[in-house]
């Protein structure tokens, strides 16, 4: 047999082994929801396993429920990261219809229990095959909670990612393929203005309205939206407009995401914005206090690791589906409507014609060039090590995250197939880049023209 498909049966005879381990340890956390900073028993699922597996593990101070699980003493660092966070609210059971498990109570609506799971995969598989070669490396998992608030940000600014040389993820999805698209930058902070106040009617002139200046800074908002650069999106919500009509508002706040093409991009809009804040407290005599909540940088895909990636997609075997998961995919896709199927394919490039079929059961290469409205915190690594990502089909075709439909599909039986194929493409990735120390090498070159690491945070 050929030395490279030997590689791949062995990865597959790996990862089908222990695949009611996985799907287990998958099914466990789908059942047990835990949403941002609360991921107490997830990330102890996790350490739990890792250890049993022979992997160091190391918790980090900066973000609870964080850590570090490595393998190996020499050579190349890889790194595969893991989430592990669910979406308050989005309860569901694997069923076709909207079925809270528990009405308001968190779930897996962005398939980060299959996230977490395929790249252990990737983690764990990598070590055997290196084994089998007799090639050196420190092989990691990175336990990265809150993905769905702060992120990793803290553990990035820690310098937890700095001696990496390639770092590695994958995002449950509808369709098979490398992630080559870039995110936007983001920033998510509270604006909080302070007046005085006074008896709307019987003394308006002494009043000094929050509210006002709420307004008026969200109406230099909207005029800003004109001269920003194409792709930068605000978005806001009034936290506190004051308490009553008839007292002027003292204390008013508003919450305010702004995202940008890039780091750098977001870094001037938020000159402007300060601005705009500045004349918002000039114009109402009021006083303005700004509180940074999250930020992410956008990432920067490395050619070389995406490409590897993309190579190991093709070599590895996609699951096949059974009657019954073709069945279930069909009918979940049908829940939604027709005309929001593609919202999932537009973004990224991929044809639309997909979306015949249940499932994606092919390997597509979509995104290359372009650039999506969402942010990931995978960004900030990109930022600071060669950095590669992929997304896998675990949901059906039209099927977006952060609904109900995808919750549903993260703990049925087909989506935990496919992040067993992710977990096998990453891993075979990571073979890859280190059988051939060109790629790392390339990987290394090309990151030097991504520019210098600050996060959004700091502005
Ligand atoms: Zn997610």
């Amino acid at each position: 047999m050929e030395e490279a498909a030997k590689l791949v049966k062995e990865l597959v005879d790996f990862a089908e082994s222990r695949a009611a381990e996985y799907d287990a340890l998958a099914r466990d956390i789908w059942e047990h929801p835990e949403v941002s900073h609360e991921e107490e028993r997830s990330s102890a699922l996790y350490r739990q396993r890792l250890a049993g597996q022979g992997f160091r593990v190391q918790e980090f101070p900066e973000m609870p429920y964080s850590f570090c699980a490595e393998a190996g003493s020499h050579g190349p660092v890889i790194a595969y990261m893991g989430e592990y966070d669910a979406l308050p609210g989005m309860s569901q059971a694997c069923a076709v219809r909207r079925e809270p498990v528990v009405q308001g109570a968190p779930g897996h609506a962005c398939g980060h229990n299959l996230l977490g799971v395929g790249s252990l995969v990737a983690a764990e598989a990598l070590v055997h095959v290196l084994g089998l070669a007799g090639l050196e490396a420190r092989v990691r998992f990175y336990g990265c909670p809150a993905e769905e608030s702060l992120g990793r940000i803290p553990l990035v600014k820690a310098g937890r990612f700095s001696d990496v040389d390639a770092a590695m993820t994958w995002h449950p999805a509808d369709v098979n393929t490398p992630h080559r698209y870039r995110t936007s930058a983001n920033l998510s902070l509270v604006i909080s203005f302070e007046g005085r106040a006074s008896h709307a009617g019987m003394a308006p002139h002494a009043g000094r309205s929050a509210l006002d200046a709420v307004q008026l800074f969200n109406l230099s908002i909207e005029f800003l939206r004109e001269h920003v650069p194409q792709g930068t999106l605000f978005h806001y919500v009034i936290t506190n407009g004051g308490a009553k009509a008839n007292i002027v508002p003292e204390h008013a706040a508003l919450h305010l995401y702004v995202r940008a093409p890039t780091a750098q991009d977001l870094r001037q809009i938020m000159l402007r914005v300060r601005k705009s804040i500045r004349g918002a407290e000039l114009m109402t005599e009021t006083k303005a206090s700004v509180s940074i909540k999250a930020g992410k940088c956008d990432f920067v895909p490395n050619g070389a690791i995406q490409d590897a990636i993309f190579e190991a997609m093709r070599a590895t075997p996609l699951p096949t589906p059974t009657k019954k998961e073709i069945e279930f995919a069909r009918a979940l896709q049908k829940t939604i409507a027709p005309s929001d199927r593609q919202a999932t394919l537009l973004p990224i490039g991929a044809p639309v014609e997909l979306l015949r079929k249940p499932l994606h059961l092919d390997i597509g290469d979509f995104g290359e060039g372009r650039r999506i409205g969402g942010s990931l915190d995978t960004g900030d690594v990109s930022y600071v090590v060669p950095t590669g990502q992929m997304n896998a089909a675990t949901w059906p075709l039209g099927v977006g995250a952060h609904t109900w439909q995808s919750c549903a599909a993260s703990g049925g039986t087909w989506a935990m197939k496919a992040a067993r194929y992710a977990g096998m493409s990453l891993a075979l990735a990571g073979f890859l880049l280190l059988k051939e120390p060109e790629r790392l090498a390339r990987a290394a070159r090309e990151h030097k023209a991504v520019p210098p690491y600050r996060s959004t945070m700091d502005m």
